[in-house]
């Protein structure tokens, strides 16, 4: 079948892969669409957590050999030890993930836990259904932050996440400003209810959400906090922290790392998807896959979240 594979540092290629196969409990399903993710466009160029050669892709649509529609939880873990049974199985020690770990979606067919399909409501398109896996990331911080008055929200970021971020707030009914270096990307945030966009914040809020994860957006998270307030950090683009600790201790701010989503989270996106605006990816094919990947890598923004969808099922 045809992938597209992460083959040495920094660089994706199309070629043919051999068939997956399905381990004990697991199915085969038809990948319909697969988001390219800002990790994986950050992650090639360093190896380490995604090892090549590898198929990536863990953000899917897909159908299943009995024809349903189905999005994919790619959190795949024990189920057994002490944090999958507190509901934690996003940081489970034997956790791994479908297209970082093991083979994943940028192809035409994928092998899945059976466990883990999730059948896509009636209203949600299989483009929205590969937008599940980014809202249920944003559902997941959102959660953990609660205890957080939270009416003012703060967004660093208006990628895929930070705009599942500021659609999850809105929900809420939460006043939220969202930042971004795109032109193009704020103004999808504007369509999207954002009640102010720019460059930077403005003033102080209750709740910031750093879905960048850049040393200069860690800083930013802290100053625009009102004591007391929390930060959630979600981003994962540089390991440097670049925040005061001393302010920190000084104002009582408290600060969340945030990973992935819990199983329940992942199923509650579901259900969410047909309740808010998930209609903002570009649909690609396959075969352009290298093409796309290299110029989002360039730094292309007019795309807010590239699909890739294999010919197969594109009729
Ligand atoms: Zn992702
Ligand atoms: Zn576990």
């Amino acid at each position: 079948m045809r992938a597209m594979v992460y083959t040495k540092p920094g660089t994706v290629e199309l070629s043919e892969v051999d068939e997956p196969v399905a381990a004990p409990g697991e199915v085969v399903v038809e990948v319909v669409a697969c988001g390219i993710c800002g990790s994986e466009l950050h992650g090639i160029s360093k190896p380490g957590f995604r090892q090549p050669p590898l198929v990536m892709g863990h953000e899917f649509s897909a159908r299943t050999p009995s024809g349903d529609r189905v999005a994919v939880d790619p959190v795949v873990s024990c189920g057994l030890c002490d944090l999958c049974r507190a509901g934690h199985n996003e940081v489970c020690r034997e956790r791994h993930i479908i297209g970082i770990h093991r083979q994943g979606a940028f192809a035409e067919r994928v092998a899945v836990p059976e466990r883990l399909l999730h059948k896509l409501p009636e209203a949600v398109s299989v483009e929205q259904g590969a937008l599940v896996e980014p809202l249920a990331n944003a559902l997941h911080a959102w959660r953990l932050a609660r205890g957080t008055s939270g009416s003012t929200v703060g967004v660093l970021g208006a990628g895929s996440i930070g705009l599942s971020l500021l659609l999850i707030s809105k929900h809420h009914g939460a006043q939220v400003a969202i930042t971004d270096l795109s032109p193009e990307r704020l103004e999808l945030a504007d369509r999207l209810g954002a009640d102010a966009t720019g460059r930077e914040l403005d003033g102080e809020f209750d709740l910031v959400l750093d879905a960048a994860g850049a040393t200069a957006t860690r800083r930013a998270s802290l100053e625009h906090l009102r004591p007391t307030g929390t930060a959630v950090w979600l981003g994962l683009l540089e390991a440097a922290p670049g925040f005061d600790a001393l302010d920190m201790i000084r104002t009582e701010k408290r600060i969340i790392g945030s990973f992935a989503y819990s199983h329940s989270d992942f199923a509650d996106a579901v259900a969410l998807a047909g309740e808010v605006d998930l209609t903002w990816a570009t649909s690609f094919d396959l075969d352009q896959g290298p093409t796309i990947f290299g110029e989002l890598m360039a730094g292309r923004s007019d795309v807010v979240k590239a699909l890739l969808r294999p010919r197969s099922l594109r009729a």
